[in-house]
């Protein structure tokens, strides 16, 4: 007998409940990915994404190689393609990852019917890329949790499962193989200079260096911009190169505060996907309408792309983003909020650019993260707005995080360099940097008045 594990958001072996689902229900096993039309068509594969994600199959067909298999790639229709795989090995069985956004229920839908049509069965496995999977814990009489406090309570007493075992053996049956993908051929354009590298074991080397003892400072240092103390897991997780459940498991047996700050920001993946699952809209529309005639000003949401608002803190963050593909999470707050509130440029705006450079780029994490900031999502201070240059005298008093990645303030020692126009003429006129954009409190003003609060 024949099974398909059908790969999407969890390119790894260890802890995967879709391979071990196919080896368990089959003599051999087709591990598939498909370079699917309709993720391309959408404008999800961009340069960041894709270089990181040839590295991920890279590494997939490597490690599946070490147990005796390999990877099968094909490109087109997802669908067709899966169906066809099946025609051509007899499998009776295909195996994916439960996921949530408009297109993945979309996928699984259709997939269910072309199966079923062809008398084979789709295995959905709910659990693959959550800790706690979407829809298991329910506020009574309600849908979903819309808070995420409540949430995380009820999540917390669910329990982690075990970590599945990477397998022993993988057995594929003769079937055609695409070659596997080169970035430049599906996503062409540069990705970030500085762009880590994708795949299970960079993720698994990453994991281990990670919950061996930065972890434990976790809680004191997670929003210190300079410090850069997170985890950077993201882009894994997003891929599924580690299982949140695997960290998550991990990171309770080893206790203490930082261990317990990290497993409550892995709830808020599970938070917002909950959220996804129940209403795949809101990756476009508001959660909670608050009446908002967003400004379209492209000159000022061009300045704040670039990063050359006049604020430093923002622009810093901005730069990271193009550098890196990944913004530090304090970072995404300030700039988002800058942008939302203090610009009151609609959050799409900011969404979008997001998801085209971002390397974690994630509709449930990135959608919900900008309506959380902008006021039209899950938070409960809808109408608090960060202010800059508060937030850089909190989580970067030194200035250290700006002049890393603002050259042009690179000589203005110490706090100052938050305020480069409070510098003497001089010194000011011989800096390439631009005046700030906008008044924060004409911006704070306009926002409050356009929210009636
Ligand atoms: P750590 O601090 O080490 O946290 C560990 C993991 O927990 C992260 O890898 C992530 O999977 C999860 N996590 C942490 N914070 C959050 C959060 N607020 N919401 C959901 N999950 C979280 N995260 C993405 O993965 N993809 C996105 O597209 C994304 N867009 C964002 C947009 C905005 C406007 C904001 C404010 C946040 C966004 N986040 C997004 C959440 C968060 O900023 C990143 O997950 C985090 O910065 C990644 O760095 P890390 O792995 O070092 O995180």
């Amino acid at each position: 007998t024949v099974a398909i594990a059908l790969f999407t958001a969890d390119l790894r072996t260890h802890d995967s409940p879709v391979l071990r689902g196919a080896l368990d229900s089959a003599d051999q096993v087709v591990p598939l990915f498909v370079l699917d039309d309709g993720v391309r068509a959408a404008g999800f594969v961009t340069p960041n994404r894709a270089a990181f994600l040839t590295g991920c199959l890279a590494d997939l067909d490597r490690a599946l190689r070490e147990y005796g298999g390999r990877l099968v790639v094909r490109s087109g229709d997802v669908v067709r393609e899966v169906c066809r795989v099946a025609e051509e090995t007899g499998a009776g069985q295909v195996h994916v990852a439960g996921d949530v956004s408009g297109f993945a229920q979309n996928r699984e839908e259709r997939l269910r019917t072309a199966l079923s049509a062809a008398r084979r069965e789709l295995r959905v496995h709910e659990a693959a890329l959550t800790v706690v999977p979407p829809g298991a814990v329910t506020p009574g009489g309600k849908e979903h949790f819309a808070v995420f406090t409540p949430y995380f309570r009820r999540w917390s007493a669910v329990g982690v499962r075990r970590p599945l075992a990477a397998p022993a053996k993988v057995s594929v049956p003769d079937v055609d193989s695409e070659p596997l993908p080169e970035a430049s051929g599906f996503a062409p354009g540069r990705p970030s200079p500085e762009l880590p590298a994708g795949g299970e074991s960079e993720a698994r080397r990453r994991a281990e260096a990670w919950l061996a003892g930065p972890i434990d400072r976790y809680a004191d240092l997670h929003d210190d911009l300079a410090a850069d103390a997170t985890s950077r897991l993201s882009p894994y997780l997003h891929f599924g190169c580690v299982s949140a459940a695997e960290l998550v498991h991990r990171a309770v047996g080893r206790g203490g505060t930082g261990a317990e700050a990290f497993v409550r920001q892995v709830a808020w993946r599970d938070f917002h996907r909950q959220m996804l699952a129940d209403r795949p809209v809101i990756a476009r529309a508001d959660y909670r309408p608050r009446g908002d005639r967003w400004r379209a000003d492209d000159a000022e949401a061009a300045a704040w792309r670039e990063g050359r608002t006049g604020y430093p803190l923002v622009d810093a963050a901005m730069r990271q983003l193009a550098e890196q593909g990944w913004m530090h999470n304090r970072g995404r707050l300030i700039t988002a909020s800058f942008l939302a509130k203090t610009l009151y440029v609609d959050w799409r705006v900011g969404a979008r650019h997001f998801l085209d450079l971002l390397v974690d780029g994630d509709v449930a994490n990135n959608q919900l993260n900008w309506q959380w900031v902008a006021g039209t999502g899950a938070s409960t201070r809808p109408g608090q707005i960060l202010n800059p240059l508060v937030q850089a005298r909190r989580f970067d008093p030194h200035g250290d995080y700006v002049r890393r990645w603002v050259p042009e303030l690179r000589e203005v020692d110490g706090a100052p360099v938050h305020r480069p126009w409070l510098l003497p003429d001089a010194e000011r006129r011989r800096l390439d940097y631009p005046e700030p954009i906008v008044d924060l409190d004409e911006g704070v003003k306009r926002f409050r008045r356009a929210r009636g609060i």
